[in-house]
C-alpha cells in the first residue's frame, strides 16, 4: 500500500441491552463464534494494511487493555487504547484525539458493534475514486426510523441525512464505518462535536459519497441480535467454522422440476426459468444456516445431446438469474451418466439418483452434515437419493410427476417455498 492509513475503532459502548452479559465483560469482547467482535475489526483492518489503530474503552477497560496487548504482541497491528473514564460520545472522542489523523492519507472509522463482512478493501478503492473527502457506508435497513437515512444520487453523492427521522425519505441507512481523508479528520475533531450521527454528518452533505454494500451487516445490540450473529457467523467465515469445528447442514436441491422449470432435456441457457419462489426459498435456507447444493442428473451429457460446456453455460444462467434476485449456491454437482435401467428405484451408478454420490462427495468436499441435511426434489429418485446419503429428511414435491409416491417421502410439499417452510418450521421447533 501506497498510502498510510489509520482506524480509530469505537468499541466504548455500555452494551445495557446484552445484560447480564455485560455485567462481566465488554460488549465489545463478547465472543461470537469463539472470537470478540473487536477481534473481527482488528483482523479486517490488519488485512486492509492500517498502520496505526486506536480503541476507545470505558467500562471493563482491564479485559479490553489485556486485548490490546495481545494484538501488539501479535504484530498485526499495531493498536493504542484510549481511555474514557466519562463516556464522550463518538465524535467527542474524535474531538480528544485531534492528532490522530496525522501523518496518514485516510482515517477509517469503525463503530465496532455490527458484525460484518464489509469489503473494506473495495470501500477503500471507492474512496480513493472519488473527490469528496468523506466516505460512509450504506447499508439497507429494515427499521429506518432507528437509524441514519442517507439519500443519494447516482454517483453515491450523499444529498441528504437525518438522524432517526420520524418520516424516513428511503431505507438506505449509516452502516457506521466511514473512511476520511486526514484534513476532514481534522475538522471533524475541531467541529468539538458530542455524536457523529447528529452533530458531524449533516455537515458532511454535498461533500460525502455513500459505499453500498448488500453483504451482511448486523448491529450486536440485543440478545436476538447477538445468538443470530453467533450462528451466522459460523457460516459467514470459514475460519470459524474450522475453529469451532461444527459442520453445516444442508438442503440437497434437485434441478428440473424443483429449482427451475422442468424442459424435456434442457439444452440451452434460454430455457433456463427459476420456479417462482426458487430464489427466495434458497436465500431464506441460506439465511438460516444451510448450505444450498444442486445435486442434478444430466443424463442428457451421458446421451450425447449436450456437453459438459453447455451444461456450464447453462449453470451460469440459472447462477445469474438467482444472483439478480439476491440468491446464490454453495455449490453445484451434476451426474453425467445415462440411465439404462426402468426400474426408477434401482442404483445404476453412485452418482446418479438415487446413488448418495453427489451428496456425499458434496458433504465431504464442504464439510456438511448429513444427518441434519435435507432433500427435496420431484423424483423419487431425489427421495431416495436423499436417503441413501443419510439426510434427516427428503422431500417430495407434490406439483412433480410422482406426486403419488409421496409416502416414500418423509414429507411432501406442494413446492419448493412450502418444502423451504417445512424445514425452517421444524428448525425452529426443534431448536
Ligand atoms: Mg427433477
Amino acid at each position: 500500500m501506497q498510502n498510510r492509513v489509520n482506524a480509530f475503532i469505537l468499541a466504548a459502548g455500555l452494551g445495557t441491552r446484552l445484560k447480564p452479559l455485560t455485567d462481566h465483560a465488554p460488549k465489545c469482547l463478547i465472543p461470537i463464534a469463539g472470537k470478540p467482535l473487536l477481534e473481527y475489526w482488528v483482523d479486517a483492518l490488519a488485512d486492509l494494511g492500517v498502520i496505526g489503530a486506536r480503541v476507545n474503552t470505558h467500562s471493563h477497560a482491564d479485559q479490553v487493555r489485556r486485548f490490546i496487548e495481545d494484538v501488539r504482541t501479535s504484530g498485526r497491528l499495531d493498536l493504542s487504547e484510549f481511555r474514557e473514564p466519562v463516556l464522550l460520545g463518538s465524535a467527542g472522542t474524535l474531538a480528544a484525539n485531534p492528532d490522530f489523523g496525522d501523518g496518514a492519507d485516510e482515517v477509517v472509522l469503525v463503530y465496532a458493534d455490527n458484525l460484518s463482512t464489509l469489503d473494506l478493501r473495495g470501500m477503500l478503492d471507492f474512496h480513493r475514486s472519488h473527490a469528496d473527502p468523506f466516505t460512509i457506508l450504506l447499508v439497507e435497513t429494515d427499521n429506518p426510523r432507528g437509524c441514519g437515512i442517507v439519500g443519494v444520487d447516482a454517483d453515491g453523492k450523499v444529498l441528504s441525512f437525518e438522524e432517526k427521522p420520524e418520516h424516513p425519505k428511503g431505507n438506505l441507512a449509516n452502516g457506521g464505518i466511514y473512511i476520511v481523508d486526514a484534513a476532514a479528520y481534522r475538522e471533524i475533531a475541531e467541529m468539538r462535536a458530542f455524536d457523529l450521527g447528529f452533530d458531524v454528518l449533516p455537515r458532511f452533505v454535498g461533500r460525502m459519497r455513500g459505499y453500498r454494500w448488500n453483504g451482511y451487516h448486523r448491529d450486536i445490540g440485543t440478545h436476538a441480535a447477538l445468538e443470530r450473529a453467533r450462528h451466522d457467523a459460523v457460516r459467514l467465515f470459514p475460519s470459524r467454522r474450522k475453529l469451532m469445528g461444527s459442520k453445516r447442514k444442508a438442503v440437497f436441491l434437485d434441478r428440473d422440476g424443483t429449482l427451475i422449470e422442468h424442459v424435456h432435456y434442457l439444452s440451452h441457457p434460454s430455457q433456463v426459468r427459476l420456479v417462482p419462489e426458487g430464489a427466495e426459498s434458497v436465500r431464506r435456507l441460506r439465511e438460516a444456516g444451510f448450505a444450498c447444493v444442486l445435486v442434478t442428473n444430466q443424463a442428457a451429457i451421458g446421451k450425447g445431446l449436450i456437453t459438459e460446456d453447455d451444461l456450464s453455460v447453462i449453470h451460469e444462467e440459472m447462477n445469474r438469474q438467482l444472483s439478480d434476485r439476491g440468491a446464490e449456491l454453495d455449490a453445484i454437482y451434476h451426474c453425467p451418466i445415462a440411465g439404462s435401467s426402468s426400474d426408477r428405484l434401482a442404483v445404476e451408478h453412485p452418482d446418479r439418483k438415487p446413488g448418495p454420490g453427489m451428496l456425499l462427495r458434496a458433504a465431504a468436499e464442504h464439510d456438511l452434515d448429513l444427518a441434519s441435511s435435507w432433500m427435496i426434489g420431484d423424483m423419487v429418485s431425489d427421495v431416495l437419493a436423499g436417503r441413501n446419503a443419510g439426510c434427516q429428511g427428503s422431500i417430495l414435491l407434490k406439483n412433480g410427476p410422482e406426486s403419488d409416491a409421496a409416502s416414500m417421502a418423509c414429507a411432501s410439499a406442494f413446492d419448493l417455498r412450502e418444502a423451504t417452510n417445512l424445514i425452517l418450521g421444524k428448525e425452529t421447533a426443534t431448536r
